[in-house]
């Protein structure tokens, strides 16, 4: 007779420990949400290194990973080292103290389950997703566990965070065929270590027929990996380890880093194309980090990214538990952001990857930098960081600064609403919730904007024509929104000059 299954239903399931699963869950149980996270106890890929840039260390601490991460004592990731499309190496470092790090995807994993546990969501180690089915609107998710009979998890949330198994995810994956691309990674250890920038940066180098890189994980220990065309069919399944050894020689900057290091074991490949979804949310489902599309590990962001998705998918389920008329415009909102975030992403490799093939001439530059204009589009965009901030029509620092100076330079201030300004209502994150905002917008800024340094934006092109002294402007926001300081308001009411909200002149 096989095991009873033991049923259990929680407001938001989350299959999928990594960063996208682990930042969701955490932001959900700190909102008192009951959130339960499947976590495999080996998760895939778990030897995988990567390289944490500081810049992350925001969206861990909003989330409430941060202290957990800085306990864990990961090597320091303090620069990068890079000799891209046959130009000399250039050396960049972060400023002392910044931050970041580098860990294997099983350490990370595993120092993030403990800190999604102690924020209180119900941690279910050793238990996988093996079946997913949704009945009038109730998922209901068939769970293998190492230690337990048979469980089956119900909720009106699924935030599905498998990466690229994708449970849901992979129905409605849109591949990029362009860029079949196999990872191909060994460890070296050099017992006496490795001195210099070398001991914590991240050394990358493209050539002829792909790009490697490599980044310490101990004093001691560095993981090299290369980034091929997949083999033939033919040498599908044999060793790597030739293959390997065949790119690294490509790379003279790496090759020469290792040289006479013992290699730890034989290289080990894992799949690095790339793809994207068709839909990333729906109300009652969400597709976080990879599981809903996957970025050129060249970026070093992917954990960032997942982070930064795990978190807004976070705001959107709360959102919809909290008002589920907003679901559906939550959803809309997310996948908005990450198809942005993915396009991006597409756009600023373009870049790399067609100096690289200026330079290389190699088939496989040429067809990943058309893949990848493709995929990002024309134009220059928004950046990726602004997407993931919120702030994707930031209006260009010249601009601001330009508009500063003029404010300077007059006597007083004569302020009037621009020409074709209008306000909008448009989805955006407030409290932790997705709400519907009212914007401004003009030809400059058609996307719309609310706030540019903690400045509201709408209260300066409301109050700016009432007042001809700055301080007296500045006074007045004050009294009717949260107070600023006087150089974040000079910012802001310049940035109104600069995207057109207001205009100089007589009111
Ligand atoms: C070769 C390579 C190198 C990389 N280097 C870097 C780097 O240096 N820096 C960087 O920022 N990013 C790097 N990345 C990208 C980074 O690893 C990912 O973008 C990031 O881990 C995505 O996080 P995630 O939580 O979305 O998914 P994942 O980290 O893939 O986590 C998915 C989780 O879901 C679990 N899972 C799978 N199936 C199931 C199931 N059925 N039930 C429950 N759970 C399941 C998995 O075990 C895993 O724990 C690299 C990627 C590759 C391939």
């Amino acid at each position: 007779m096989s095991d009873p299954v033991t049923v259990q239903t929680h407001e938001v399931v989350v299959l999928g420990g990594g960063p996208g699963g682990s930042a969701a869950a955490a932001l959900l149980a700190q909102l008192g949400r009951d959130v339960a996270l499947v976590h495999p106890s080996s998760p895939q890929g778990a030897a995988l290194a990567q390289s944490v840039p500081p810049s992350a260390r925001r969206l861990l601490a909003e989330v409430g990973l941060l202290d957990a991460v800085d306990r864990a004592g990961f090597r320091p990731n303090e620069g990068n080292t890079v000799r891209w499309a046959g130009g000399a190496p250039r050396s960049e470092s972060f400023p002392p103290g910044s931050g970041g790090f580098h860990a294997t995807r099983g350490d990370l994993e595993a120092v993030f389950s403990r800190a999604v546990e102690s924020l209180g969501a119900h941690v279910r180690r050793g238990t996988s997703a093996r079946s997913v089915e949704r009945f009038d609107g109730e998922w209901r998710i068939r769970c293998a566990s190492q230690d337990g009979g048979p469980l089956e998890l119900r909720t009106g949330w699924l935030l599905d965070a498998t990466g690229r198994t994708g449970v849901v995810a992979r129905h409605g994956r849109v591949p990029d065929r362009r860029t079949e691309t196999l990872a191909l990674l060994r460890r070296y250890r050099r017992p006496d270590g490795w001195d210099g920038a070398d001991a914590t940066h991240t050394v990358v180098e493209s050539h002829g027929e792909g790009w490697a890189w490599s980044l310490p994980l101990a004093p001691d220990v560095r993981c090299v990996t290369t980034m091929v065309d997949p083999p033939g069919a033919a040498a599908r399944g044999s060793d790597p380890t030739p293959l390997f050894e065949a790119h690294l020689a490509h790379a003279p900057l790496l090759a020469d880093l290792v040289a006479g290091a013992e290699p730890l074991g034989d290289a080990w490949a894992c799949p690095a194309s790339l793809y994207t979804s068709s839909r990333f949310a729906e109300a009652g489902l969400v597709l976080v980090g990879d599981a809903g599309s996957f970025i050129d590990p060249l970026s070093s962001y992917g954990v960032k990214k997942a982070l930064a998705s795990g978190w807004l998918a976070g705001v959107v389920a709360h959102t919809g538990l909290v008002d589920p008329g907003m679901a559906g415009v939550a959803a809309g909102f997310f996948h908005h952001r990450e198809e942005s975030v993915y396009r991006g992403y597409r756009r600023l490799s373009a870049r790399f990857f067609e100096e690289a093939a200026a330079a290389h001439g190699h088939r496989y530059w040429a067809s990943r930098a058309e893949a990848a204009r493709a995929a990002g589009g024309e134009g220059e965009g928004p950046t990726p960081e602004a997407i993931m901030d919120g702030t994707e029509w930031e209006i260009p620092e010249d601009a601001v600064r330009a508009a500063h100076r003029l404010l300077r330079e007059q006597p007083h201030l004569e302020a009037r609403a621009g020409a074709g300004v209008r306000v909008v209502e448009r989805p955006a994150v407030e409290g932790r919730r997705v709400v519907m905002q009212r914007q401004l917008a003009s030809a400059r800024a058609p996307g719309g904007v609310r706030f540019a340094t903690g400045v509201d934006l709408l209260v300066v092109t409301e109050q700016a024509p009432l007042h001809r002294e700055v301080p007296d402007l500045w006074h007045a926001y004050n009294r009717v929104a949260p107070p600023v300081g006087l150089p974040e308001f000079l910012t802001g009411l310049a940035t109104a000059f600069a995207a057109g909200f207001l205009e100089h002149g007589a009111p």
